[in-house]
């Protein structure tokens, strides 16, 4: 069939799969030109399909040869519908993968299951032994608490009180004002249930029960915090209180299994699961234009090289004062983050283009979904049932 996007609030709800693959190569290559050379060898990936856990598993892989487990939650085609874009990118990358040798199997679940954990361990203890790094890279509006089997929902709200900024509609490319009331109680403590450490700490316990952490085990989630006009909504916010808990998580991982866990600080890019807070794709548009100007601009293969190749394996961690990796250090750089703070108020409908680089904002949040690249027909039609070659589950 012949696939075009169709963009409902802020997700596409198709993906083309020669476009995705497209993008996964384009990573690959990125990966590719950056070799690690004492990186690990075993790499679990919890939330593998997309985003900053895509790039992980392509940069475990292409830069450090690493044989991968990708969980995630995709949908796959069905009735002649596409598949969603983290079960194209996973068929391209595990094609890739094992084209040049590399071990790659996938589970397709939910993440918070015990029967996940299980069948994961079962892949490890068979196929492995061992695993070197467990990276966790879950972006999710929901949790089944797996002991109680009550369902939490996650929100993106201010704690305390309402918040007032402006936002972009990426859709329309139109700014309004935003007022955002705070959450309840409920809401935050719902939202730590979804977002916070507990689902890391419950892979890390079973991960470790069953015996298969390798002597020079290391594991990593990933946060966020970003400037002072996003703090209300984000740090500050039901999505920061869940983070805070992800980094008592990581203090809990290393007592209770004596392993490196960390918390890795990444900077804001586009992805599924950020085009849904507010506020931040303006900011994200602004800062693009910044970043680009100053040579520093990244997206997240670019943040997951450089977090493994010159913090977690070859270089030095640098660990800020509560113990957390920041890779987000070219993003939060003073000059940068200053001129941003000087355009935010100056950005209007008319000037949106020339202050921010929301085009590129729109190309990448297209790219996501395997949209807008050169080198691809859209008026071609294309077969949308593409199976994984390493599905498990
Ligand atoms: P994303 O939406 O691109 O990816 C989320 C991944 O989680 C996908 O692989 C998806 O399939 C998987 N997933 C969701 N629910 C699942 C479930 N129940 N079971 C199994 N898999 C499930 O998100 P992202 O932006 O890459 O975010 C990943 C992490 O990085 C999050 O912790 C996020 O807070 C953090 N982070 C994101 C940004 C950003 O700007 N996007 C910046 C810094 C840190």
């Amino acid at each position: 069939m012949i696939i075009e996007p169709k963009i409902r609030g802020f997700v596409c709800i198709t993906a083309h799969p020669e476009g995705c693959a497209y993008k996964v190569q384009q990573e690959i290559e990125v990966a590719k030109a950056s070799l690690i050379k004492d990186g690990p060898k075993k790499v679990l990936v919890i939330g593998a399909s997309t985003g900053y856990g895509l790039s992980s598993r392509v940069t475990a892989s292409f830069s450090s040869g690493a044989d991968t487990i990708g969980v995630f939650f995709e949908r796959p085609s069905s009735n002649g519908k596409p598949a969603s874009a983290g079960w194209y990118n996973t068929v391209a990358f595990e094609a890739a993968a094992q084209a040049e040798g590399l071990y790659a199997k996938s589970i397709n679940g939910d993440a918070f299951s015990d029967e996940i954990k299980a069948s994961v361990i079962k892949t490890i203890k068979e196929d492995w032994g061992t695993v070197d790094c467990v990276i966790y890279s879950l972006a999710s509006p929901k949790r089944i608490d797996p002991k109680t089997g009550e369902a939490y929902r996650s929100c993106l709200k201010p704690v305390g009180e309402a918040f007032s900024n402006r936002d972009l509609d990426a859709n329309k490319g139109e700014i309004s004002d935003v007022t955002i009331e705070p959450a309840s109680e409920e809401e935050v403590a719902n939202t730590v249930k979804v977002m916070g450490g507990e689902d890391w700490e419950f892979w890390m316990k079973a991960l470790s029960e069953a015996g298969v952490l390798s002597n020079n085990f290391k594991t990593v989630a990933y946060s966020y915090i970003g400037p002072e006009v996003t703090w209300p909504v984000y740090k500050n916010g039901t999505i920061g209180t869940a983070k805070l808990d992800v980094e008592r998580a990581a203090r809990a991982i290393q007592q209770e299994y004596g392993v490196e866990a960390y918390v890795s600080v990444n900077k804001a890019v586009v992805t599924q699961a950020s085009s849904a807070i507010p506020v931040v794709p303006l900011y994200i548009s602004i800062l693009f234009k910044k970043m680009i100007e100053k040579g520093t601009h990244e997206g997240c293969i670019e943040q997951i090289v450089r977090l493994f190749k010159e913090r977690l394996y070859e270089g030095d961690m640098r660990l800020d004062s509560e113990g957390r990796i920041r890779v987000d250090d070219w993003e939060m750089d003073e000059a940068i983050q200053s001129a941003v703070a000087e355009v935010w108020p100056k950005v209007t409908n008319e000037n949106l283009r020339e202050l921010s680089d929301f085009d590129l904002y729109q190309k990448e949040f297209l790219a996501l979904f395997g949209f807008g690249h050169e080198g691809i027909d859209y008026s071609k039609p294309v077969e949308v049932d593409r199976p994984i070659q390493g599905l498990i589950v």
